[in-house]
């Protein structure tokens, strides 16, 4: 399959993304998990989106876009993938279509998870991700790690992220409601959008998008 996650900031799309890519045997695509990655590496590619990424807003188009390409054109994602945090404003939808369109493939269903602001601010705020694996997620409250500032599953150290902090998330979100919304609208108009609400416990909203995914395929 090929599905596109989109929701704001704080949503749950990576915690999503891990479960449903492991379930449906694709491989998970995060922009924002790429650029992560080449800052970390100190490539130009992170050099150029770190001032971006730090202050909240956009990484260029250009530079995005030719990112995400490379990413789907590796031999893993030839036969599905889950994007998670791409695309992010129409330009990047239109581009995505072209792309898609060129390999005479189409994308199956773009899954909303849908979730109220202040939830976003709290969950955000409390969010803690392992330095290891950014699927690695916790929080401070809802889902504390067994030790604090330790990742469950492997041991790694767990920090906040740099843009998680309480004045970027609100750029963050406005961006979001500018940039991102008006890609659910594209996609509606292309009948793909299947919304579900990402409130409650992770297991019950993994649960809850693969009978989405499933009912959207069977229609
Ligand atoms: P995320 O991990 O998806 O929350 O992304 C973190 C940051 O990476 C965003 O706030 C942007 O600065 C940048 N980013 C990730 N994906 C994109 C994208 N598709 N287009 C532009 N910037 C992006």
């Amino acid at each position: 399959m090929r599905i596109v996650l989109v929701g704001p900031p704080g949503a749950g799309k990576g915690t999503q993304a891990a479960y449903l890519a492991q379930n449906l045997s694709i491989p998970h695509i995060a922009t924002g998990d790429l650029f992560r990655a080449n800052i970390s590496q100190g490539t130009d590619l992170g050099k150029q989106a770190r001032a971006y990424m730090d202050a909240g807003q956009l990484v260029p188009d250009e530079v995005t876009i030719g990112m995400a390409k490379d990413r789907m054109a590796q031999s893993d994602a030839v036969g599905g993938f889950l994007l998670d945090g791409f695309p992010r404003n129409v330009g990047q939808a239109e581009a995505l279509d072209v792309m898609l369109k060129d390999e005479g493939v189409k994308l199956d269903a773009v899954l909303d998870l849908e979730v109220p602001e202040d939830e976003v601010v709290k969950r955000i705020a409390g969010r803690r991700v392992c330095r290891n694996n950014s699927a690695h997620v916790f929080h401070l409250t809802y889902n504390p790690p067994k030790t604090e500032g330790v990742c469950d599953a492997c041991g790694g150290e767990l920090y906040q992220r740099d843009d998680d902090s309480e004045e970027t998330v609100r750029t963050r979100l406005e961006v979001y409601h500018t940039q991102a919304e008006p890609i659910i609208d594209y996609y509606r108009a292309q009948g793909l959008v299947v919304t579900i609400s990402a409130l409650g416990k992770v297991a019950d909203v993994t649960a809850r998008a693969m009978e989405a995914l499933k009912t959207s395929d069977e229609g």
